[in-house]
């Protein structure tokens, strides 16, 4: 469904990401993990168009869409849930996942949100309520229904984990091992690599820009070698 091919990203004259190549199947969790500075933010930006490689190609669904512009990436089905969630705080729950399906047909989004309502009942309690007045985890589940709302082929996330309380790190965890089990198709850029491997079908360590290793889940998690060096444990 995606592929990476020996891309290249630059911020000014310094190479984020050097000759890098990855791939995601369809119905496959893909897990990208590594360092700070590595890379992984300036990766998933490259996919969605919010940088511009370069050097090299990004093929989804068999299109060159190399530096595309993100709304014709989402339109395509290809959705981010950013790093920080950046969900719009004065909006309701309600208002920001209706934002999420601007590119849905009215019937389509009527019904989105119902799933969405579904899939998360800690935002159907707060339907109505500002979005500055989640918690963490309440917001880090509403920027990922807004994502679903595009009705994404592929969805992305950076970092989903990031500054949760260890029982909202293992409510993310359950909900990609949810949409994994509904068949979803999801890149996910993690620091809490034990976990993520633990979920993910294949994985991809990245170290200053380069990838290092690939493997199942499975096969990564026997590497310690690789995470004392590349993870930090
Ligand atoms: P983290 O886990 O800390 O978010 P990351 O693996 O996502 O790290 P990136 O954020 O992609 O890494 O950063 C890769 C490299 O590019 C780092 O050296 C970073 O300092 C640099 N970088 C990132 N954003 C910019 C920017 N806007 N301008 C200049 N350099 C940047």
């Amino acid at each position: 469904m995606l592929e990476v091919a020996g891309i290249t990203t630059k911020y000014g004259a310094i190479s984020a990401l050097r000759d890098t190549s990855l791939t995601v199947g369809s119905g496959e969790v893909v897990g990208l993990i590594g360092p700070n500075g590595a890379g992984k933010t300036t990766l998933l930006g490259s996919v969605a168009g919010l940088l511009k490689p370069t050097g090299g190609t990004v093929t989804f669904d068999g299109a060159d869409v190399t530096g595309a512009a993100p709304e014709k990436l989402l339109r395509a089905g290809l959705a981010l849930v950013p790093e920080h969630r950046r969900i719009f705080v004065d909006l309701t729950v309600e208002e920001n996942l209706k934002i999420g399906g601007i590119t849905a047909s009215k019937s389509d989004r009527a019904e989105l949100l119902e799933e969405m309502a579904d899939l998360f009942p800690v935002l159907r309690d707060k339907w109505t309520t500002q979005a500055g007045f989640l918690s963490g985890g309440e917001a880090q589940q509403l920027a990922i229904g807004r994502a679903l709302m595009s009705k994404p082929r592929l969805l992305m996330m950076d970092e989903p984990s990031l500054g949760l309380a260890p029982v909202l790190v293992d409510v993310v965890f359950e909900l990609i091992e949810s949409l994994r089990a509904a068949g979803r198709t999801l890149l996910v850029v993690e620091q809490n690599a034990s976990r993520m491997l633990e979920v993910a079908d294949r994985a991809y360590v990245l170290r200053s820009g380069e990838m290092v290793a690939e493997g199942t889940g499975a096969e990564l998690l026997e590497r310690t070698d690789l995470f004392d060096t590349f993870v930090g444990g």
